[in-house]
């Protein structure tokens, strides 16, 4: 309701002309986006590499296509959410990839996050066949990309940006151009940056009050509205308390952007003592089985050193 609600109030002025679209990867978060597509009323054509992937989009509407080439050969926008920059190097670049396909003057997005240096390499590739990339990943995790209220940072051209705002508006509550290709997937680092911190600060403080004797509902409740209140302890608080790392946003997917956020301070020159700390409570985390839970079960790895649990 909320998101038919926001598609009815908002402008979608923009875009509305573009009815074609393409959807690649439809995992935790392509299949929300894609439906939200499908709701305001766009012809989508889909495509995942495991074909089980697509079964509920199309059963909504969407046609299924047989490989990425041929999503770009029906789209006139192409939309892309896989899981890292590899990914979108062989969905874009590769063999019955997307630029096969692609007609002058199609458009791409990419909405994964990936390096901003990958970012770059695909635009400019794309350019040589006369397809302008944005890269436009995004913020919020499942439940936003459900309800259409996710946040996107985009870079690359403002005539670009202008032309697809209004199909970004219907994924996102919140739309920015940060600036030129790349950009998008810097501002992500940036936000990844700051929720891995975030989790891990939660985590430490949380065992800490538990081992203590405190009550840890006692203690969400009573800093959530101070200066240490933040939408990372709203969103992962409750989950921990339950003891529900169910994802959400997989440990393993977190470790890849943070490997990227490394990699990029590294090449500019930047020192990230505290992101690097955090890979590592996180790697630990791999080894011990637990990738595939919620980044919110990084307070395991606390939980497992003071030999205590911080559930309700
Ligand atoms: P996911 O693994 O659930 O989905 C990715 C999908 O891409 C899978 O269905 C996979 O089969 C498909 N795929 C992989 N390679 C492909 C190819 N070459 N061609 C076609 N399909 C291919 O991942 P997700 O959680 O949906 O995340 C997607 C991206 O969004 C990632 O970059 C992630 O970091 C980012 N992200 C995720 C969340 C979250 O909470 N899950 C939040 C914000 C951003």
């Amino acid at each position: 309701m909320v998101a038919l609600g926001r598609l009815v109030n908002k402008d979608i002025r923009k875009g509305l002309e573009m009815k074609k679209i393409g959807f690649i990867g439809l995992g935790i978060m392509g299949k929300p986006m894609a439906m939200n597509l499908l709701k305001a009323g766009y012809s989508l054509t889909v495509y995942d590499i495991v074909p089980d992937k697509v079964k509920e989009v199309v059963e909504a509407g969407a046609e299924a296509a047989s490989s990425n080439k041929e999503v770009a050969q029906k789209s006139e926008l192409v939309i892309t959410m896989l899981p890292n920059s590899p990914d979108v190097k062989e969905a874009v670049l590769g063999n019955n990839g997307v630029l096969e396909g692609a007609k002058v003057g199609t458009i791409l997005i990419d909405m994964s996050s990936i390096a901003p240096l990958a970012s770059k390499e695909v635009a400019e590739r794309a350019k040589e066949k006369g397809v302008v990339m944005l890269d436009a990943p995004v913020s919020g995790g499942e439940p936003k990309a459900v309800e259409g209220t996710l946040a996107i940072m985009a870079g690359g051209p403002q005539e670009t940006f202008d032309q697809v705002e209004g199909i970004l508006d219907i994924m996102g509550a919140s739309v920015t151009r940060v600036g030129e290709i790349g950009s998008g997937n810097m501002t992500k680092l940036a936000n990844q940056i700051i929720v891995a911190l975030n989790i891990a600060a939660m985590s430490e403080a949380m065992v800490l009050a538990t081992k203590s004797g405190v009550d840890p509902e006692r203690v969400f409740e009573a800093i959530r509205g101070g200066l240490a209140g933040s939408a990372v302890l709203d969103a992962k608080m409750p989950l921990v308390l339950k003891g529900n790392f169910k994802p959400g946003f997989r440990i393993e997917l977190h470790i890849k952007d943070l490997a990227n956020a490394l990699d990029t301070a590294h090449e500019v020159g930047v020192p990230v003592p505290l992101s690097s700390a955090v890979m590592e409570v996180m790697q630990a985390l791999k080894v011990d089985g637990k990738g595939s839970d919620d980044h919110g079960g990084i307070i395991q790895f606390y939980e497992k050193l003071a030999q205590v649990q911080v559930r309700q």
